[in-house]
């Protein structure tokens, strides 16, 4: 008896394996044609000034606009792209779509927008990744000063001499670094002097119930007090409310992300976004 439940668990096990195969074979075709397909878009959230509340640049952040108008978030899919090496492509897309955004925002009379990229990991350490980046500035015509690449710790923290010569490389360029998530991850503190980062973005975790939680407002005063005396700006990313808002202004963090000021946009959104305010 005991066997036969073993056995009928191990057919149940199969079954459901070879489901849970084929759905995820069928995810990453799809995903293969959706790229051929260009039928990824970027979307633009706004960052602000944390005193002055004008705007300092935009954050692109993919979605998947599925054929039966599906909305699909980056986080239901960029995994699988890195898994399959498909984030190589994408990721190239991302950039040159970032770049063409920015010039094209400056022909329609906006002022030039810095722009910030998210870059994952594998894509940073693939070995065309310099040329790639250096064709699209080149291609695009962006001015690398608007430019700023996202990274996150994990990147940062892998084969510390090969990404401190990558990073100075990319600073070389006159593109602008950030170290996204920052926080969660475990980049040793002192290895920060080391890397030429612009930016750190403290991750919205710190963020969230910054006005009822007392240790989250001492990481963020920390973090704020690192970025101050290793001379790197501190932006906030999360921040959903007018209390937040108030408390990293009166923690100095230098820079603010969040739905409070906006959601991610499409182009044309953003555009009515700016104009209007
Ligand atoms: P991230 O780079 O940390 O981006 C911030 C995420 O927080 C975005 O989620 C954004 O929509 C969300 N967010 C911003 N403000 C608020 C807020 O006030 N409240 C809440 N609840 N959320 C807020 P999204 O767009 O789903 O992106 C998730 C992650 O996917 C990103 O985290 C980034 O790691 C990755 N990602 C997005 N676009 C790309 C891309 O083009 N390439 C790569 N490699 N990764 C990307
Ligand atoms: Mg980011
Ligand atoms: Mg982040
Ligand atoms: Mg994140």
């Amino acid at each position: 008896k005991v066997k036969d439940n073993g056995r009928n668990f191990y057919e149940f096990f199969e079954a459901n394996m070879n489901e849970y195969a084929s759905e995820r074979l069928m995810l990453e075709n799809n995903l293969r044609r959706a790229l051929a397909r260009e039928e990824f878009v970027l979307f633009y959230q706004p960052q602000v000034d944390s005193r002055t509340e004008a705007l300092i640049g935009v954050e692109a952040l993919i979605r998947w606009m599925r054929p039966n108008s599906e909305i699909v978030p980056p986080g239901d899919f960029i995994p699988i792209l890195e898994e399959t090496g498909l984030i190589i492509p994408l990721g190239e897309w991302v950039l040159a779509e970032a770049c063409r955004q920015h010039k094209e925002w400056i022909r329609k009379g906006l002022p030039p927008i810095p722009i910030s990229v998210n870059i994952s990991a594998i894509q940073f350490q693939e070995k065309e990744f310099l040329p790639m980046l250096s064709n699209i500035i080149k291609e695009s015509g962006i001015e690398p000063g608007y430019l700023d690449l996202e990274l996150t710790e994990s990147v940062v923290m892998q084969k510390p001499e090969f990404v401190i010569k990558q990073l100075k490389f990319i600073k070389e360029m006159g593109i602008n670094l950030s170290l996204d998530d920052f926080g969660t991850g475990f980049s040793s503190l002192s290895y920060l002097r080391y890397f030429p980062l612009d930016r750190l973005k403290i991750d919205q975790s710190f963020v969230r119930g910054l006005s009822t939680d007392s240790v989250n407002e001492a990481i963020i005063e920390a973090v704020v007090a690192l970025g101050k005396s290793l001379k790197i700006k501190t932006i906030a990313e999360g921040v959903e409310t007018k209390q937040e808002l108030e408390f990293l202004r009166k923690l100095e963090c230098d820079e603010i992300q969040g739905y409070y000021f906006s959601k991610p946009l499409l182009s044309e959104d953003f555009i009515k976004w700016f104009t209007n305010r």
